[in-house]
Order: C-alpha cells, then structure tokens, then sequence
C-alpha cells in the first residue's frame, strides 16, 4: 500500500478507534506503525499508547542483577556461586516492572498482541545499550548475534508473531548487528512460565525445549539472547545451555523487565 494510502487509513482508524496513553488516558498522536521512524528515533511523537510525556518519565532499571540469585552484581554478571548453575554469563534488564507503564506496554505488547508496542520497547532498550556504554561496557563490543528466544510454532501461529524476535531484529537493525532468528527452535510447548509458581517446576517446564541449528554460525560467538521478559531465569538459562553446549563461547541475556505481572 503506497504511504500516503497507509496514513490516511491510519488517519480515518484514529478518528474511528483513538488511541489513549495507557498511563494518564489522555488521546495520543502517534506516527503510526508505517510511519513510526520518527516516533522510534526518540524525537517527538507519542507512541499509540504512550505519550511523549509519560513515556519520558519511564527510568532504566538501576541495579543490575545476578541471574541466578538476583543480587546486585556489577553490570548484570552471573556471580561466581550462581556461575555452577546458570549458563547465562550476565543479564541486562531494561526497565523495571514496578514502573506501571512499563508492566503495561509489556502486557498489551504480550498478551493483547499489540505489534507496535514493539516501537516503545526498541527505544528503552537503546536507552539501556547507550547507558552501558556511558559505564564503559560496550554490549555490541565483540561483534555478537543477536539471536531472539523462540516461540513454539503453534504459539507463533496464534500470536502472528514473536515478541523476541521483533525487538531482537529492531536492535540488529539499529547497531548493523546480525540477528539470527533460526538458529535456535523451540521443539516443545510448554506450560507459560508466568503459570509456574516454584522454581524447580519452572526448570522442568523448559527443559530440553529448544535444538539449535547451524552451530558453524555460533561457534566462539557471544550470543545475545533477546527476550521480553524472565522471571526465574529457567528459560534463558535453558537456552544458553544448548548454546554453549553447540559452541557459543559467551551468552549474555538482553530483557525488557525481569519479575512477574501483577493480576
Ligand atoms: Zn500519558
Ligand atoms: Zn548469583
């Protein structure tokens, strides 16, 4: 559809459905999915269901944390206890669930499918990478892939598509960095984690879930593994296993929030 076309059903569907900030309800302005570069590079516009205002009240996570026991550790690294138990080297988590708006982009973008969703999450997630890098760690340093938790197929069938996968490939796009999206497969459909209560059920629900393919392509490599969300750790951890297992050198978890929703 030409781009003028695209705006002016984006125009007629606003009139029609508007869209309000999740936050403080008031309408929102956006540029739309198509024409979301604008709104996606951090200049001026609102998201569909954030505005400019309170999107920009949104903090990045303070303290980064083991992935294992969740104590602070410097830059998210697995601590050296945890180290025996968890395959993912270090853990970067965007933004914190406690933030309301946060925990509602998450949901809407997860569990009501909304794929722009996708635009607001990008942005925090640069706003993590060009922190890291103001504490002189250069996430993008070695040259990794970027490689997006799976979704079982059938779950893929009935969402359209992989929350991972869609922030995954706008940060490859973003930092010139190579996203693999068939490298690791999920060969199982589990139970949702968010539905498992204790831990050790949590590693069982995931366990022996995912195959990779192609392990020439991740061979000595420092994997990115993108996610929306962990809670345990279980599933991240699941994958870094097969990872390392099939050559990976270092797996480094990139997540949008770490915690549970709130009912
Ligand atoms: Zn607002
Ligand atoms: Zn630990």
């Amino acid at each position: 559809m030409p781009n003028y076309t695209q705006k002016t059903v984006n125009w007629i569907l606003d009139i029609i459905f508007p869209k309000k900030c999740l936050d403080c309800n008031k309408f929102t302005h956006s540029t739309g999915s198509t024409g979301s570069r604008q709104a996606s590079s951090g200049q001026a516009a609102d998201f569909d269901y954030a505005c400019r205002k309170c999107f920009g009240e949104i903090g990045l996570k303070n303290n980064l944390e083991c992935v294992g026991c969740k104590r602070q550790t410097r830059l998210g690294f697995t601590c050296a206890f945890c180290d025996k138990f968890n395959k993912t080297d270090q853990l970067i988590i965007t933004a914190d669930l406690t933030d309301p708006l946060v925990e509602k982009i998450l949901k809407a973008y997860k569990y009501k499918f909304i794929q722009s969703m996708v635009l607001p999450l990008s942005v925090l997630a640069r706003r993590r990478v060009k922190k890291l890098l103001s504490k002189k760690f250069s996430l993008f340093g070695d040259n990794p892939l970027l490689i997006p938790v799976p979704l079982h197929k059938r779950r893929l069938n009935e969402r359209g598509f992989n929350q991972a996968e869609l922030l995954a490939e706008n940060l490859a796009d973003t930092y010139h960095l190579i996203c693999e999206s068939n490298i690791l497969t999920r060969v199982a459909n589990p139970k949702h984690q968010a539905e498992i209560k204790k831990k050790e059920e949590r590693l069982e629900n995931v366990k022996n879930n995912f195959r990779v393919k192609n392990i020439e392509l991740i061979r000595s490599k420092t994997i990115i593994l993108v996610d929306d969300i962990c809670t345990s750790g279980a599933t991240l951890n699941e994958c870094a296993r097969v990872l390392k297992e099939s050559g990976a050198k270092r797996v480094i978890g990139f997540v949008l929030a770490r915690g549970q929703f709130k009912k």
